[in-house]
């Protein structure tokens, strides 16, 4: 089916997460950590017409990477998705939230002078940083709030500034994150495993596992399991289609 976040090629073995993806049909967007590993996941990934890489710097390499944000940029023109990029105010990286954000607006100008890209966010105890980013940038694009853990009156905000949501079968597990599914819009929702960081039965999630998010996601907002899974699909191909259109401007 769907992972909209997946780091594949942090897996031990990514040359068999990617035969296995062609084998079962999915579609993931291979979200990388940093500018440089853009190029070796082209290379790896080679022509597997089901996935696609984006560019990315995540907020917790921020700290050392900080410099890394000129090579993105440089990037964006090439890339219909960025990601993973974003905040994280957990007490290990709070203290280098204001270069954190540095960085993100950086991103967010470029992708704004590009005409928009749809963009992977991380916002783990950053939701309302974020939230200010994205409203201070409209035309940044479409923002994907992934694993979103914030507040009911943070995710209120969010879907007001027009953010998406992915959610993986992991954060489902807790009832937190359930509740927050239960408000989020039917038509701005998708899928994602986040492995290997993703755990599912203690070990890292697959991509192909995403879709064991589905019958949570049926259950929170009272719908049949195949009702469910085509709204997702056709949440995923108005994402690409958005995708495709802001990429293809001047
Ligand atoms: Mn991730």
């Amino acid at each position: 089916m769907i992972d909209v976040h997946c780091h594949v090629d942090l897996y031990p073995k990514p040359a068999e997460v990617i035969s296995e993806i062609a084998r079962r049909g999915t579609y993931v967007l291979a979200v990388t950590t940093t500018p440089s590993a853009f190029e070796g996941n082209l290379k790896f990934v080679g022509d597997a017409k089901r996935i696609q890489v984006a560019a990315g710097l995540h907020p917790e390499l921020v700290a050392q990477r900080a410099h890394e944000v000129d090579a993105l940029c440089a990037l964006l023109p090439r890339v219909k998705y960025v990601g993973e990029v974003g905040l994280d105010g957990s007490p290990d990286h709070r203290t280098f939230l204001p270069v954190q954000k540095e960085v993100l607006r950086r991103v967010f100008e470029r992708a704004k002078e590009l005409g928009g890209r749809v963009i992977s966010l991380h916002s783990r105890m950053a939701a309302t940083a974020v939230l200010d980013e994205i409203e201070a940038q409209r035309g940044l694009g479409l923002p994907v709030l992934h694993w979103f853990s914030g507040s009911q009156k943070e995710l209120e905000r969010a879907i007001s500034l027009g953010c998406w949501f992915s959610v993986s079968p992991t954060m489902l597990a807790s009832w937190r994150s359930r509740a927050l599914l239960d408000r989020m819009p039917h038509d701005r929702l998708l899928i994602e495993s986040d492995g290997p960081f993703g755990l599912l039965d203690g070990r890292a999630a697959k991509p192909w596992e995403a879709e064991r998010a589905m019958p949570l996601i049926a259950k929170a907002w009272n719908m049949d399991d195949a009702v469910t899974t085509s709204r997702i699909k056709m949440n995923f191909q108005k994402l690409t289609a958005a995708a495709n259109a802001m990429f293809s401007q001047p």
